[in-house]
Parts: C-alpha cells; sequence; structure tokens
C-alpha cells in the first residue's frame, strides 16, 4: 500500500512546529495551571523538570502511607470497545449510570443476543482494593455454567418493570442520552454530555446533529477502529478537540481584533499551536517506532512489522480525514502527527478502572443477615446464576492524564495508581505506598505500556 502523506510534504514546517517540544518555562506554566486547577486533588505536589531526564513529580509536603497524592483528570480517554457491552458509563467521566438492574439486565440481555465479549475484571495492577472477591465473592465456588434466565426477564429489568430488592441502597445517576441523536453515547449528567459535546464530541458523534463533514466516513471511521485497535478513537478525540479549541480560540481572536483595530493580527498558525498546547506537553514518539514488538514475531520481520503498523495507522487516519478535516488545522491531518498522538498514547497511557456498583449490590446481598438474605437471593440468585462466575465486570478502558503521565517509573515505587472504595469515576488517583517525605520524587508503579510484551494476538489483523 502507497501510504505516503501528501500533507507531510507540504506542510513540513508547520508540523514540525507542532512536534517540537514547548520551552521549559512553556512547561511548567502549563503543568502549574493543571496543578491549580479545580478539577484535580494535587496539593503537596510539584513537577520538575530535570535536563536530560525529563519530567518528575516530587512532594513539597510529607505523604503518610496511604494518602492521596494525586487525582488527575484525564486528558482524553476512552472504555474499551469490547466493554461497552457489559457496563454502560458516562462517555466523560466513565462513571456507572443507569441503575442496578439496568447494568445487570442490559448485560444479560447482551449475553443473550450473543454479543457478550467480557473478558474478567481488573488484570492489571490498577484494581480496586476489593482483591479478596475473588475468593469470596457470592459466585465463586469454581467455574459454573451460566444459567440461561427466562425469557423476557433481561428486559424487564432493563425498562425498569422488574426493581431487586435492596437495590435503592446503590443509587446511580440517570442515563442522559447524548442530544446530537447518535444513541451510542450516554451520560451522568447534562453537564458531562455539554462538556463532552463543546470538547470532542460534537465532531465525532455520528447522530443527526453531528458537526462531522460526513457521518457516513465516521461510521466507517469507528468501525475500522472497533476492527483493529480503538486507540484510533482516542487519537480522533485529540484531533477533534484540538479542532475545536482552535476554532475557538479563532471566534476571540476575532472579536478582540473587532475591538482593539490598532493590535497586529496573530497568524492563525499560532492560533493551532496554542490549541494544540495540551497535546505538545506530553512527551511523545511515532507510534510504528516505539511499539514493543511482540515477543513471537522474529526480529528478521521487525521492519515488516512496524510498517504495517504504520499502514494500519495511515489507514485510520484517511478515514478520519474524510469524516472530520478542516483545512485551516490540515496539518493536524498528517501521518507524523497522527503517529506521534498514538505514540504519546502508548508511551504514557494509563489503564483506566471503574469498579462497578453491581459487585457491591451482590456481596451486600450476601452480607444480609437471615432471613432476608434468603428472601433476597431467592430474587436475585437466577440473576447472579445467569451472569456466572464473572458477574461483575468493572468499566475498562485507557486514558492520557497529563500530570500522572510525568511521573517516573521505579522498580521500587513510593506511590502507585490506586482506586479507593470513593472513587467511582475515570480520574487517575495516585496513593503514598510509604511514607514520603517533602522533596523526594514520587515514582509510580506502572510500567510503561510499551514494555509490556504483546504477542501477536493482539494484532490480528497483522499478517506476517
Ligand atoms: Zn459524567
Ligand atoms: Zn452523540
Amino acid at each position: 500500500m502507497d501510504c505516503d502523506c501528501p500533507i507531510d510534504a507540504e506542510l513540513r514546517s508547520e508540523i514540525s512546529a507542532l512536534l517540537t517540544p514547548p520551552s521549559p518555562a512553556q512547561v511548567d506554566k502549563y503543568l502549574d495551571e493543571q496543578i491549580k486547577s479545580s478539577n484535580r486533588h494535587c496539593y503537596g505536589i510539584k513537577i520538575k523538570q530535570n535536563g536530560e531526564l525529563g519530567k518528575g513529580v516530587y512532594a513539597e509536603l510529607g505523604f503518610k502511607e496511604g494518602e492521596l497524592i494525586l487525582k488527575d483528570q484525564m486528558l482524553v480517554g476512552l472504555q474499551h470497545s469490547s466493554n461497552k457491552i457489559d457496563c454502560l458509563v458516562c462517555s466523560f467521566c466513565f462513571r456507572f449510570i443507569g441503575s442496578v438492574e439496568l447494568q445487570i439486565g442490559r448485560r444479560l440481555y447482551l449475553q443473550e443476543l450473543g454479543v457478550s465479549a467480557s473478558q474478567g475484571c481488573c488484570q492489571t495492577d490498577y484494581s480496586s482494593e476489593d482483591d479478596d472477591l475473588g475468593d469470596s465473592g457470592p459466585s465463586s465456588s469454581s467455574c459454573k455454567e451460566k444459567v440461561p434466565l427466562p425469557k423476557g426477564f433481561a428486559e424487564s429489568l432493563m425498562n425498569g418493570a422488574l426493581k431487586l430488592p435492596y437495590s435503592d441502597k446503590f443509587p446511580l445517576p440517570p442515563a442522559v442520552p447524548c442530544h446530537g441523536g447518535c444513541g451510542e453515547a450516554y451520560y451522568c449528567s447534562k453537564l458531562c454530555a455539554e462538556s463532552d459535546w463543546g470538547l470532542s464530541h460534537s465532531l465525532l458523534c455520528t447522530g443527526e446533529k453531528s458537526e462531522a463533514v460526513s457521518r457516513g466516513a465516521l461510521v466507517k471511521f469507528i468501525q475500522h477502529a472497533n476492527d483493529t485497535n480503538d486507540i484510533f478513537l482516542l487519537a480522533a478525540k485529540a484531533v477533534s478537540s484540538s479542532i475545536l479549541k482552535y476554532r475557538k480560540l479563532k471566534v476571540a481572536h476575532s472579536e478582540e481584533q473587532e475591538n482593539k483595530p490598532n493590535v497586529s493580527g496573530i497568524p492563525y498558525p499560532s492560533l493551532l499551536l496554542e490549541a494544540w498546547k495540551p497535546m505538545s506537553v506530553g512527551h511523545k514518539r511515532r507510534w510504528w517506532d516505539c511499539i514493543a514488538l511482540p515477543f513471537d514475531v522474529e526480529s528478521s520481520d521487525e521492519v515488516a512489522f512496524r510498517m504495517q503498523i504504520r499502514e494500519l495507522a495511515f489507514m485510520s487516519l484517511q478515514l478520519l480525514k474524510a469524516a472530520i478535516f478542516d483545512e485551516e488545522c490540515k496539518s493536524l491531518f498528517s501521518l507524523d502527527i497522527y503517529g506521534h498522538i498514538i505514540g504519546m498514547f502508548e508511551l504514557n497511557n494509563l489503564d483506566l478502572v471503574v469498579a462497578s456498583p453491581v459487585e457491591d449490590y451482590f456481596l451486600y446481598i450476601d452480607d444480609l443477615p437471615y432471613p432476608e438474605k434468603k428472601e433476597a437471593e431467592e430474587i436475585t440468585r437466577p440473576f447472579l446464576d445467569a451472569l456466572g462466575d464473572d458477574y461483575s465486570v468493572c468499566c475498562q478502558g485507557t486514558a492520557f492524564y497529563p500530570l500522572q503521565s510525568c511521573m517516573n517509573h521505579s522498580c521500587s515505587p513510593n506511590a502507585k495508581a490506586f482506586k479507593r472504595e470513593e472513587d467511582r469515576d475515570g480520574q487517575a488517583t495516585i496513593i503514598a505506598l510509604k511514607p514520603i517525605s517533602k522533596g523526594e520524587e514520587v515514582p509510580n508503579s506502572k510500567s510503561n505500556f510499551s514494555l509490556v510484551c504483546f504477542t501477536r494476538f493482539q494484532y490480528p489483523f497483522i499478517e506476517l
């Protein structure tokens, strides 16, 4: 396949400006703004740049073991496509939505249709503190066959006709559908719906109110990402949010020009650079250069493997271009930029995990005193049996976190990404593993995505 990108040749200087790392002073300013931003919890840390070593997170206060060091809001994140069948979560903050009944009923309904694809829960070290549930959970008695429910039961749970006992102890925010009409995105609130729309979804919505150039092309792009690698959907969010930010800056800039006609005009490429700033700060390399070679690919096939990854990215980019192209932001559609965006995720992303209320619900029933437990279980047992061993699946995805991504990695870490009982959305939470003194660096235990040994199984679309 010929995958030379004409935009790369045409806009070489714009692309190189986008890929030039910002000055240390600019990075400091940006990260400081992030630390001070109201939607983060990060009192007592400072990010320092150490020349060759890059960035690092340092404690400005002492932390006790188990204390929260950082709660970081993601820049972009997504729920894995395969996980969407098992969990209904807010497309913006990743909180579980609807009701316990809707979560269980929807999953069983989709399971009946034969589309369930759950892959077990929390296989990473970014797990909730419920590790002990595997042995003592209500459905733990070795591998059980799923027992199908009588017809119509799953639908009754889904549509609210059937209530489960004590489910009101686990209230969830109502599911707000995307106003663009895609029927794909749901939110925990109007605020999340509007925030997502303004940030990236208005360009990536497949509904009738979408602002995409071609909804048909957008559907093809999404299909291709779902068939190959959903990291392309995250890259599309990054491109889309840069375009939308650019348009907002342009409006603000032209209003300013009208008020102050004598001020010399800033050329638009500088507005694009400004819009791109959140992306520019993250460490990045081209995806096909930094992706780890699957251990079952011979080193003699390495060049061919990397070439195929590049071709795959090119194919995805062409589909995205047909869907949301913007002439004024043309350089964002270069293969070099697209490769660097995905490479940044490959190098820095953290698994996004949110614990499911379904697990809490069944444990609550399991812990009820007699006779309440027996009465409740008469109703809940058929649902538990139908769900089988993996009765609860957590929301799983991937996200880029601006501050967490500045942490260096250590073999004897003093902090780790860890979700506490109260952490019920997609934010990254970093907890002290041992006492940390003022001035100490805070490295965490997360291993780089690219250091994980993949097998070719992870790349079924690659033929070698
Ligand atoms: Zn939300
Ligand atoms: Zn939508």
